[in-house]
């Protein structure tokens, strides 16, 4: 072993087991799968124990690249040489590139870097926060956001997102926060009304990810989007999830006809190397030096990672990868409902995010998955989720299409009447 990898992490743990370590010593935030994952190569992974798997889970939409993509491989090391961290304290060329890619390829003017979703959505709330106190002269702002959502952990965050289940016993919640019905007009404009003047923003996503795979309608966003600019309020979309190419478009709000005022980027944006984005167009991006800050936020290594995964987005043409291969994987789940209707009720989503919507534990159907071969995640309890790297191929989805359906056979004979 040469000296530069005998500091990492071995794949053996002496006599005690990975699953074993964990439970000494590390907090029971996840419930986890019993599986301990020790290398990866495109769309696959393999355990400890040497078995392959198809990874349809890509760290939860995030490896957009996949695992070893030569490319990626190349820029995080090639960076890693050069200069990996220095703070915000000075300009570093990567940032400045990442942030004109993402300008020249969306609606928005100005760009911050975080490190994570709900990071950059805490950035989202406080920016329109302070738009509303010294544009609007609001004193006591109030944002919207939709049932069913999802927008990270923090304190701010978990008040945002919509799911009782994620705020039990962490309260007191962050105050100014009310709900609306997604997809709902007339639900919308009762909560509108309600709080009338105090509304300065409304934050959703354009697919409701975590919800269940729930796509936004285009006939609704496109009414929300003329009531927020005619009310001054400002439109945030939370492009966690869907942002970078997943959808089959580049952004999740080109499915539905809108441009936001303001996103957020997190997940897929450097393939897997933590990172966040707060996007917003120039006559909303107000923060001032001293406003908002982040000490890892931007760094060269992150963002030069970054901008390898954006770039080959395009020269690989993954995005359109995605609207084909998404189209050809729905194509055949909906074969699949058809052929276990006591187990799957609907197929939705865009491009390849990709949901099962089914008539038992979601858990059960990703356990199932997972004994044959294939790596699948819940979002909520009713729904599995597909979100596979960007890299797919047709072939893989026919792979992962007879692993699912092997597993369903057995699920079948497990709940004749489910
Ligand atoms: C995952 C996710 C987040 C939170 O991102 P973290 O990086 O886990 O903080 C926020 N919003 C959406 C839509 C997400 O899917």
């Amino acid at each position: 072993m040469s000296p530069l990898t005998s500091t990492l992490a071995d794949t053996t743990t002496g006599s005690r087991t990975t699953a074993e370590l964990f439970a000494d010593h590390v907090m029971s935030t996840y419930g986890r799968y019993p599986l301990t994952l020790v290398r990866g190569q495109g769309c696959r992974v393999w355990d400890d124990q040497g078995r392959e798997y198809l990874d349809f889970v890509a760290g939860i939409a995030t490896c957009t690249l996949g695992h070893a993509h030569p490319v990626w491989i190349q820029a995080l090391t090639e960076q890693a040489q050069r200069l990996h961290h220095i703070s915000n304290l000075y300009y570093n060329p990567p940032q400045a590139q990442l942030a004109q890619w993402l300008t020249q390829h969306s609606c928005a003017d100005k760009v911050f870097f975080c490190n994570s979703g709900a990071e950059a959505n805490e950035g989202a709330i406080k920016l329109a926060r302070k738009y509303a106190h010294t544009v609007r002269g609001i004193p006591d702002p109030v944002i919207l956001t939709a049932h069913a959502s999802f927008h990270g952990r923090t304190l701010a965050t978990v008040t945002a997102t919509g799911q009782p289940k994620y705020q039990k016993d962490f309260a007191p919640l962050v105050p100014g926060f009310a709900y609306i019905p997604y997809n709902d007009m007339e639900g919308t404009e009762a909560v509108l009304n309600q709080w009338g003047e105090r509304v300065c923003a409304v934050l959703l996503e354009p697919l409701q990810g975590e919800g269940g795979v729930l796509p936004g309608d285009p006939a609704y966003f496109q009414w929300l989007r003329q009531v927020c600019t005619q009310r001054g309020i400002l439109l945030i979309l939370d492009e966690v999830q869907v942002g970078m190419g997943r959808t089959g478009m580049l952004w999740g709000h080109c499915n539905l006809g809108v441009e936001p005022d303001i996103f957020t980027l997190a997940k897929g944006l450097a393939g897997g190397i933590p990172i966040g984005a707060l996007l917003a167009k120039d006559f909303c991006a107000v923060f001032q030096p001293g406003d908002h800050a982040s000490t890892f936020g931007g760094n060269p290594l992150a963002c030069a990672v970054g901008l390898a995964v954006c770039r080959t987005l395009m020269l690989e043409s993954l995005v359109w990868n995605a609207q084909q291969t998404g189209a050809y994987l729905r194509q055949g789940l909906s074969r699949l409902a058809e052929r276990f209707p006591q187990l799957i009720q609907q197929v939705r989503g865009w491009g390849l995010i990709q949901g099962l919507q089914v008539r038992i534990p979601a858990s059960e159907v990703v356990k199932a998955a997972m004994d044959a071969g294939l790596l699948l995640v819940p979002a909520g309890p009713q729904v599995v989720r597909f979100v596979p790297p960007l890299i797919v191929t047709p072939a893989e989805i026919d792979q992962a299409l007879a692993l699912l359906e092997s597993a369903l056979q057995g699920l079948a004979a497990a709940h004749p009447r489910a």
